[in-house]
């Protein structure tokens, strides 16, 4: 008899030891929604809540894949195990590693203490909200020290990794356009640290400026809270990643200190078992067979023949 648990158990104790072909095949069991998971979660709970994890967002072209590179090397420097996950919310799932993988894994592909992956998630059954926080487990699980969240644009999805990160860093650039100003909407509740990177570039003096203007206007923080630093940094040479990484640590010594990761871990569960249950949820109203079925109900529904608060109490109750 074959036991559904074995392959997974497998897998688990080999990724465990960093087992690249292992933690690639792990994340497509999320990428595709395996049942196997079930079993892989089970397995891997008590190891997990180690990480510290780092979320990278800011618009296409300001550096993050240039800064992840240069925060890999330097937590490498301090022998620290690092994971990336590069999330594409607009993409289709590839079913494996992105042409950009292969060239950003070259510099660290005999190393087994990094691993990079990207995933994408358009179209996928609880999408982002679902799959990263299981991808997230599985590094965390199989002891990487740190793990990078790279994430492109602002909105909904970025918000989203923010929730799952203990720090978050909003990566703006000079020349960019606005991107401060475009970026205002959502970024001043989700920076733990401002990045403006290019600082090589001209007007990256005045792209701090601006942030400190924005910070400045920005309501009055409670006594104690962190107040986001700004960091300029030079990915491409690798100026400025030492103090950004001195900050990350300062950051992270905060949260300890003040039970604020404890809290956000707390979130982060909450999150992630409302996104599991909403998947499933969907999942089992869309089969429902007979009279309460989704489909005969939408039909009653735009025809005019039911409202659609009695339809819900139906799918839920029948
Ligand atoms: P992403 O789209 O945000 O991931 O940005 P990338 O990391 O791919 O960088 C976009 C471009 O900016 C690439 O051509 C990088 O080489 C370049 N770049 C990244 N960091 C710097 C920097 O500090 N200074 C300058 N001048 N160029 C940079």
């Amino acid at each position: 008899m074959t036991d559904d648990r074995e392959p997974a158990a497998a897998l688990v104790s080999a990724a465990d030891g960093g087992d690249p072909r292992a933690l690639a095949r792990l994340i497509s069991l999320v990428e595709n929604g395996s049942p196997q998971l079930r079993g892989v979660m089970k397995l891997i709970a008590p190891r997990t809540g180690r990480a510290r994890v780092v979320g990278l967002t800011g618009a296409p072209g300001v550096g993050k894949s240039t800064i992840t590179g240069a925060l890999v090397r330097a937590y490498r420097g301090r022998e620290e195990r690092v994971g990336v996950l590069a999330v594409d919310p607009t993409s289709p799932f590839t079913g494996g590693a992105l042409l950009g993988d292969r060239v950003r894994m070259q510099e660290h592909a005999t190393d087994g203490g990094v691993f990079i992956r990207s995933m994408a998630s358009r179209g996928h059954l609880g999408g982002l909200s679902w799959a990263v926080p299981q991808a997230l487990r599985i590094l965390d699980a199989a002891g990487f020290d740190v793990v990078l969240i790279e994430t492109v644009g602002v909105g909904q999805a970025e918000v989203a990794i923010a929730s799952l990160a203990d720090s978050t860093l909003v990566i703006v650039a000079p020349g960019m356009g606005d991107s401060v100003q475009a970026a205002k909407a959502g970024i001043l509740e989700i920076a733990d640290i401002f990045v403006v990177n290019k600082s090589d570039r001209p007007g990256a003096q005045e792209t701090v400026r601006d942030l400190r203007t924005m910070l400045a206007m920005a309501p009055h923080r409670d006594e104690g809270a962190w107040k986001p630093p700004i960091v300029s940094t030079s990915a491409a040479s690798g100026e400025g990643i030492e103090d950004l990484v001195g900050r990350l640590d300062a950051h992270a010594e905060w949260l300890a200190a003040t039970g604020e990761r404890d809290r956000k871990r707390l979130a982060r569960a909450r999150d992630e078992i409302s996104a599991m249950a909403i998947a499933e949820l969907t999942q089992r109203l869309s089969v429902l067979p007979g009279e309460a079925n989704l489909e005969k109900l939408a039909g009653l529904v735009a025809s005019g023949k039911l409202d659609p608060y009695s339809a819900a109490d139906e799918l839920i109750n029948g």
